[in-house]
């Protein structure tokens, strides 16, 4: 019996199938007996039939009444106690004559029961044997019985684990998480359909691997250390990981690692599963989206606003830089809606936010914070002239009118600006602040932008007024050279003349070159106006050396700011050839401040000018902070003396002992001294016997237009 239960069993035979057949096979032993395998749920406390065929029903009735009957304890006697029950005379039994008809029914002799248990010796139910006849089991019935009920008891179990494998097999196959399965070595056992759906790699393409193959990279060793770190410490992991499928794309999954050890506490196989979390993502991406952009126009709204404001101001504190916040309010835009209606409203500002984003640059921020209301972040300014700039371009963008709908319309702005650091420290300050300068702009007139602070307002306003009209003067010849001559200071005779800009406003009349020079060079304009005066001079030179007059040496000034290397030497040795003037009669004077900062870009245009035979006179010399060195390494020719120090002269023992210095120094390296500003002949005089070379100032000709200087000269 035993041998064909277990051979039922290693054959897979079906559980209910092997319990039947060992029922029949002990009815076949015990005469007039009738078998029955009865399963315990735990958790009701309650017997059921599980097999016995031949049962007969009003028996089966009858323990369904028993064991639903709170004081019946008979039908529940091995379940009750775990061991083996034998009841000799159901009918004469306590318990079992209160089923009257049952118990005095003449099928119905005795009853005996012996319980089988789980692997944790957990009782699972029993086997049952009613018989006909009354009376206590034979030893071998006995026997015979408790080895039935541990076969029904192998039979269960088995049946159990096979039920829960087959769940754990289902749940594997068909869950929608990946899952991968590994040995203690990483290399891989078995995937589920999953993995093959997120990742692309089928079961055959992966088995044997490491599921590093997955890598993506994105994720640097300490992840991975710290990952095994939590394996070995509380056998999980779990967090979120970027891996790479098959198609090379990478993708964000939600990663849970398990270890699982085997009875001697060594790690046995690792369990991953992983859920592809990319569409979770891009849905977080778009709710981001909304939460932090405007639906109309797509631009980011003032939350966002906001926090890029905080983030560039904690940046410029690391890194100190001028921001800008600049308030955009259109002018009368509620008439728009008025008179065209809503719809074309929105249609409009569409197309304002379009613009102004054109007109900015790349790394601004423009963002629309209110319903006609736009605010912009400019972070890296170098100056508050530029704030102005881009608040101007935002105007003149919005100068041409909107086609929407077939109508024409015509919008403006009025601008408020607020400066980081100067007009507020954080960002809600910062943004009042630039809001009160557009209630500005709209008080003195609308159509304007007007900066936080009045005095800045007023100082932009004019230094770019005074651009407009620089770059139109350009244009429209209204610049113009003076010379002023420079004479021998022995002789007394014309030997150079200095080449002075001047700009004839057609309001203002003449203007001096300290004026107008810082714009100049601030706006970059000097580069064109300083190659204009070049050409000028040059030019000039070579006119007056062809009508015959004498040949002088030219001076002409040089800015720092126009001191670009390349384009310097380059533009100098094309002006020299076009006018045909001979280096060696040009001098470029280059004020002393800006020589001695010797930079490398400042040593390269030295010494590029001296291969060019073009002489090189330190401008304004005597107040800089001249480093004897650096001087002696410069390709000089000439220094000039700072005017200021010949002012008080004969006066002034301090300006005369340096002047007596300067003399003294530049001989001894080889050099020309020319004295500026010479104004009465005590001057002269003092500056001739202490050495001085040349001299220039009023005494001998102011600067004067090139006519005067040409009379001059042809007088001589
Ligand atoms: P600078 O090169 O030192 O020019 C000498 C300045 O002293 C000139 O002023 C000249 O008019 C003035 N001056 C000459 N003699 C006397 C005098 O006896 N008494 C007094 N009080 N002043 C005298 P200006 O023409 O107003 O030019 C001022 C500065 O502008 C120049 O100083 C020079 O640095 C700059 N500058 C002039 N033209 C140019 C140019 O074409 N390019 C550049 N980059 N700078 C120029
Ligand atoms: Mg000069
Ligand atoms: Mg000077």
């Amino acid at each position: 019996m035993q041998r064909k239960i277990l051979e039922s069993i290693a054959t897979g035979l079906s559980c209910g199938q092997i319990l039947d057949d060992l029922c029949q096979m002990i009815e076949a032993m015990v005469p007039e007996a009738q078998a029955s395998v009865l399963q315990l749920d735990r958790d009701s406390a309650s017997l059921s039939v599980l097999a016995g065929t031949t049962f007969p029903p009003e028996m089966l009735a009858c323990f369904d009444r028993m064991l639903h009957s709170a004081d019946m304890e008979t039908g529940k006697d091995a379940a009750g106690s775990g061991k083996p029950c034998y009841v000799i005379d159901v009918s004469s039994d306590p318990h079992w004559n209160r089923f009257g008809e049952t118990a005095g029914s003449p099928r119905i002799g005795a009853f005996w029961s012996v319980p089988f248990f789980s692997e944790k010796q957990q009782m699972l139910g029993t086997f049952s044997i009613i018989s006909k006849k009354r009376g206590a089991p034979t030893p071998f019935h006995s026997r015979m019985l408790e080895i039935a009920s541990f076969l029904a008891g192998i039979t269960i179990r088995n049946r159990e684990r096979e039920e829960s494998l087959l769940q754990w097999s289902t749940v594997f196959r068909d869950a929608s998480e990946g899952m991968i399965i590994t040995n203690a070595h990483g290399a891989i056992l078995d995937v589920n359909q999953s993995f093959t759906n997120i990742t692309g790699y089928s079961k055959d393409e992966v088995l044997g691997k490491n599921p590093n193959l997955l890598n993506s990279g994105r994720q640097d060793k300490a992840f991975f250390l710290r990952l095994w770190d939590s394996l070995r410490e509380t056998g999980k992991w779990q967090g979120e990981i970027w891996n790479r499928r098959k198609s090379g794309d990478i993708y964000p999954e939600w990663l849970s690692i398990s270890r699982i050890d085997n009875k001697e506490g060594k790690p046995f196989n690792y369990v991953a599963v992983f859920s592809d979390i990319s569409s979770l993502k891009e849905s977080e991406r778009k709710l981001y989206h909304l939460a932090h952009h405007d639906p109309l126009t797509g631009l980011p709204n003032r939350l966002l606003m906001i926090a890029r404001l905080e983030h560039a101001l904690k940046q410029s504190l690391r890194n100190p830089t001028l921001l800008a916040l600049m308030f955009i309010d259109l002018d009368r835009f509620k008439n728009v809606n008025d008179s065209y209606g809503h719809a074309l409203g929105d249609q409009l500002l569409v197309n304002v936010a379009r613009r102004l984003k054109s007109h900015l640059r790349s790394g601004d921020t423009i963002a629309r914070i209110g319903g006609d209301e736009f605010v912009v972040l400019l972070e890296q300014l170098r100056q508050a002239d530029q704030a102005a700039a881009l608040a101007q371009s935002c105007i003149d963008a919005l100068a041409r009118p909107f086609a929407i709908a077939g109508q024409e319309i015509f919008i403006t702005p009025s601008i408020g600006i607020s400066l980081f650091p100067g007009d507020g420290s954080d960002a809600e300050s910062l943004l009042k602040h630039a809001d009160i300068a557009m209630y500005r702009s709209k008080e003195e007139g609308r159509h304007r932008y007007s900066f936080f602070t009045k005095q800045l307002s007023d100082k932009v306003k004019e230094r770019l007024k005074c651009e407009t009209l620089l770059r139109r003067a350009l244009e429209r010849r209204e610049f113009e050279l003076h010379y002023q001559p420079q004479v021998g200071a022995d002789s007394g005779r014309i030997v150079g003349a200095e080449a002075l800009l001047r700009w004839n406003h057609p309001e203002q009349g003449q203007i001096l070159p300290n004026m107008f020079i810082p714009v100049l060079e601030e706006t970059g304009l000097i580069q064109e106006v300083g190659a204009w005066a070049l050409k000028t001079a040059c030019r000039q030179m070579q006119d007056w050396e062809e009508l015959g007059l004498p040949k002088i040496r030219l001076a002409v000034n040089l800015s720092a700011k126009q001191v670009s290397p390349e384009s310097t030497s380059h533009r100098l040795q094309t002006i020299l050839a076009e006018s045909g003037l001979s280096p060696n009669r040009l001098e470029l004077e280059i004020t002393e401040h800006s020589i001695m900062q010797g930079t490398e870009k400042g040593n390269h245009l030295l010494n590029s000018l001296r291969e060019l035979g073009v002489s090189l006179a330190i401008d304004d010399f005597g107040t800089g902070y001249s480093s004897l060195m650096r001087l002696k390494q410069l390709p000089v020719h000439c220094l000039k003396i700072e005017q200021t120090l010949v002012r008080d002269i004969p006066d002034d023992q301090d300006d005369q002992a340096i002047c007596r210095a300067v003399v003294a120094l530049g001989h001894s390296l080889g050099v020309r001294i020319v004295a500026e500003g010479v104004e009465r002949e005590e001057q002269a005089d003092f500056l001739r016997s202490i050495g001085c070379d040349e001299l220039q100032g009023y005494l001998y000709g102011r600067p004067m237009a090139a006519d005067k200087f040409e009379q001059l000269l042809a007088d001589r």
